[in-house]
């Protein structure tokens, strides 16, 4: 039988709260003390939201406020994303172009003919807008 990692086991947890029996959870919360902890902790905040949120019941305009709000289309969201990444993946081009050139010194013509590419990486990265291909 195929071993349930802590990613996996905390999924099916936070989906399937009723669920009653499953081995394969069983055996992991057996022997993660860290999923054990995660379990305890998801069983108390879901009591608490019953006994302190249980008879709230959405009013009949909640679900269109809901499908309003999200993103009209994929592009929409993902342009969202890769804004907010940007500086991210720039700031990690600069670290890998940091290490390669402190793990392999080499002379400096070859230096400069190694350069190239990554600079044409790095323009891509902030330029978007230049593809080409
Ligand atoms: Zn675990």
């Amino acid at each position: 039988m195929k071993k349930m990692n802590c990613g996996e086991l905390r999924d099916r947890l936070t989906r399937n709260a009723d669920e009653r029996h499953d081995p394969a959870k069983e055996r992991h919360l057996e022997q993660c003390s860290a999923c054990r902890t995660y379990a305890e902790r998801l069983a108390t905040a879901r009591q608490l939201l019953r006994a302190h949120h249980g008879n709230v019941e959405p009013d009949a305009g909640f679900s269109s406020r809901v499908i309003a709000r999200l993103p009209k289309s994929p592009t929409e969201a993902l342009g969202w994303a890769a804004v907010r990444f940007l500086p991210a993946t720039v700031a990690l081009a600069l670290v890998l172009v940091w290490f390669t050139f402190q793990a392999t010194p080499q002379p400096t013509e070859a230096a400069s003919a190694t350069l190239a590419p990554t600079e044409d990486l790095l323009s891509w990265v902030i330029d978007p807008s230049g593809d080409e291909q």
